[in-house]
């Protein structure tokens, strides 16, 4: 069953389409170039978006613009993307295995109750931070938040809730700054961006100040997760960011700016110059 998204905010994107093609996609999303097969996945490769949709507020196994992911290309069974992005995945695995590379899926699609779950396993300190720590030692709140706002979402501004979104082979830099991980990275970083996908969470540095630490294994389907970044940063506000632990230093973090805007700039600009 196809969920209902609605429409909550002004200047949504609502060009759903009965048969789109290439040219209609490329005039509903202007400057983007799409992948040349983009038009036979169907009716469902342009939903109409809202801010559940945005929020991750919904059931990727319910939507049939999402599909199961086969456990050949991922560590496990059950995971979700949508149909466009496993597509565009599809393509890139299979060029990145002709020079023997093996891009495996280790997360895709997670919900708002996914990520509430992952956010107050570490609030709660049930499962130890990536620095081995537990949070629930830090009695500050501000800290505590911004301790696990290192490496994981406030549920509500996961880019992972779009279905846009992977994270490929392991879930640590040093992997993929050696021997296979390093050939990997080096391979994704020559050739991703041909098949769609940027790494939102570069170095931190100048360029990029704010948001998330460096994760080298994270990387996003830009067709797509551009115009959710532009819905986001119109229409979502760290007032909406409510229904978890902790979730009062959104504002005070200011989630929206800091976190879901803090992504590196080809992940917003890339596109337009293709
Ligand atoms: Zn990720």
């Amino acid at each position: 069953m196809r969920a209902v998204y609605f429409l909550l905010g002004v200047s949504f994107i609502t060009c759903k389409t009965s048969d789109p093609n290439n040219d209609q996609l490329k005039s509903m999303l202007p400057g983007i170039t799409l992948p040349e097969n983009l038009s036979t996945i169907g009716s469902d490769t342009i939903g109409v978006w809202s801010i559940d949709y945005i929020m991750g507020k919904f059931e990727p196994a319910e939507d049939t613009a999402f599909i199961l992911i086969d456990s050949r290309y991922a560590d496990r069974e059950g995971l979700y993307l949508r149909k466009d992005v496993y597509q565009a995945f599809l393509q890139m695995h299979d060029a990145a295995l002709t020079e023997n590379i093996k891009l495996i899926i280790r997360s895709a699609t997670r919900n708002f109750e996914y990520q509430k779950k992952i956010w107050e396993d570490k609030w709660d300190g049930r499962i130890a931070l990536e620095s081995n720590k537990r949070a629930n030692t830090i009695t500050d709140e501000a800290l505590r938040a911004r301790e696990i706002l290192k490496y994981s979402s406030m549920p509500g501004s996961s880019r992972h809730h779009w279905g846009t979104d992977i994270d490929l082979n392991a879930f640590n830099n040093a992997f993929f700054e050696n021997g296979s991980g390093l050939l990997i990275y080096n391979w994704l970083m020559n050739h991703a961006g041909s098949f769609g996908f940027c790494q939102p969470y570069s170095q931190k540095d100048s360029s990029r100040p704010n948001g998330y630490e460096e994760e080298k294994w994270h990387w996003s389907y830009l067709p797509i997760s551009r115009q959710l970044t532009v819905l986001a940063e119109k229409n979502l506000r760290d007032t909406m960011i409510t229904g978890f632990k902790g979730a009062e230093q959104a504002q005070n973090l200011e989630i929206v700016r800091n976190y879901v805007l803090g992504i590196d700039s080809t992940c917003l600009d890339q596109i337009t110059k293709l």
